[in-house]
């Protein structure tokens, strides 16, 4: 039985545990060994290439509007951040924005985050309907009582690229990538001793990071902790639109409905996330295609007149990792176990906050605080306390 040992161990190899390791191998106060553990290095049932990519500051939380700055600076810049000797990886920061449409019934919320969103530096912009139509005339405005569009920082990046932007970067910086599934902790005077391998051995430990994205629950279960973080379906429609119409500038768009669409390579990408009392648990990845029909199509139909002649081309699946208390990220040490830190429950915007999550739990793991962005109200601790961070603008 091999036994190797490292002062930090990172579960899972998706973009969450990637940027943690990028980030914890960048700092200079940081010397000791890094491992991250992933169970399959094609990636082909994880979260991160299955997603939209989206990167916005339309939220309703300070925190969220603070994280996804950081995001937007990160890739526009990433060629400083992410290039090994003289390779810079060759993904674009699609800055088309985030475009939120609201009915009479939304406006008063919409108002409300934008002004939150403005005191905390996003450039968001409030639009009636008839600004609205002016920018983007292919929108039909009749029901729409205002918008929001962030004119900056917004937009969308490939997220596929972005995982292995950071995986190379973090090999580069002698982070060790184990192939293994991790299938149990040794606790030892309530801390992580060692993580447990399928293929056998084990592999010692200073701190743990559950970075297992949708399946973080099992890894919290090992440790005797009911992490709150359920796997919830979610598809993504791919279709082509005959009309030809200036859709170059479109930006993701989100429907009071819930319904969203963007364009991608040549043709467009939409979906909608089901009502609470329709959302199960689930893990596998059978195509449900009822939502396109009796929700999606229609109301694109409406929304985006020449939508009514598209064909649905494909589409796929993969899962939240939801955190079903408030919908946000669940950030460092279970205060039962407080070597173990998490970075799980992220509800549909982890791939945008990867950067700052990465950066924020390697300032825990060197220093014990943070030090950069304050996300203490986003800490695991309210899990025991109550104090929830809901956010109220999930897509
Ligand atoms: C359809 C869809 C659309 C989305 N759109 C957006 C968006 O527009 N913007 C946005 O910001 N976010 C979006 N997201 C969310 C985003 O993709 C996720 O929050 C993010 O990718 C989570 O990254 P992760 O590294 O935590 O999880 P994953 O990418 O799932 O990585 C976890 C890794 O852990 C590994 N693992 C699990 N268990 C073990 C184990 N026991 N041992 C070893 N390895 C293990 C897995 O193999 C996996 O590779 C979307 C998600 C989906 C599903």
């Amino acid at each position: 039985m091999t036994s190797e040992s490292y002062d930090v161990v990172i579960i899972g190899g998706g973009v969450i545990g990637s940027s943690t390791a990028y980030f914890l191998a960048s700092q200079p106060d940081f010397q000791g060994r890094i491992a991250v553990i992933e169970k399959d290095s094609t990636y082909e049932t994880a979260a991160t290439p299955r997603s939209a990519g989206g990167v916005r500051q339309q939220f309703s939380t300070p925190e969220n509007v603070v994280i996804s700055q950081f995001a937007a600076q990160f890739y526009k810049s990433i060629g400083e951040h992410l290039s090994v000797g003289n390779e810079k990886p060759a993904i674009q920061f699609r800055e088309n924005g985030y475009l939120f449409l609201a009915t009479h019934a939304g406006l008063k919320t919409l108002v409300a985050n934008q002004r939150l969103q403005h005191e905390y530096g996003a450039t968001t912009e409030l639009w009636t309907p008839q600004e609205l139509e002016g920018r983007f005339p292919w929108i039909n405005i009749a029901d729409l009582a205002g918008a929001t569009f962030g004119s900056a920082n917004e937009g969308w990046i490939d997220p596929y690229g972005l995982l292995q932007a950071f995986r190379k970067k973090a090999r580069s910086l002698d982070v060790t990538y184990v192939s293994g599934e991790v299938v149990g902790l040794e606790l030892v005077n309530n801390r992580v001793a060692a993580v447990k391998l399928k293929e056998g051995g084990r592999i010692v430990c200073g701190t743990a990071v559950n970075a297992a994205g949708y399946r973080a629950r099992t890894i919290a279960g090992y440790a005797g902790i009911d992490l709150p973080v359920h796997p919830r379906k979610r598809f993504i429609y791919v279709f082509d639109c005959r009309e030809e119409f200036d859709s170059d500038g479109m930006p993701l768009t989100i429907d009071p409905s819930g319904v969203w669409f963007r364009p991608e390579s040549g043709n467009f990408i939409c979906g909608v996330s089901p009502e609470e009392t329709d959302d199960p648990d689930c893990t596998d990845f059978e195509l449900d295609y009822r939502p396109f029909e009796e929700l999606i199509w229609p109301t694109l139909a409406h929304r985006v007149p020449v939508f009514e002649a598209i064909k649905l081309i494909r589409a796929w699946a993969g899962h939240y990792d939801y955190n079903v208390l408030d919908q946000n990220v669940l950030i460092g040490p279970a205060p039962q176990v407080p070597n173990l830190h998490f970075a799980n429950g992220f509800s549909g915007h982890g791939l945008q906050q990867s950067p700052a999550i990465g950066r924020a739990l390697s300032e825990l793991i060197t220093y014990g605080e943070f030090r950069t962005i304050d996300l203490s109200r986003l800490s695991f601790a309210r899990v025991a306390s109550g104090a929830l961070m809901k956010e109220d603008n999930i897509v």
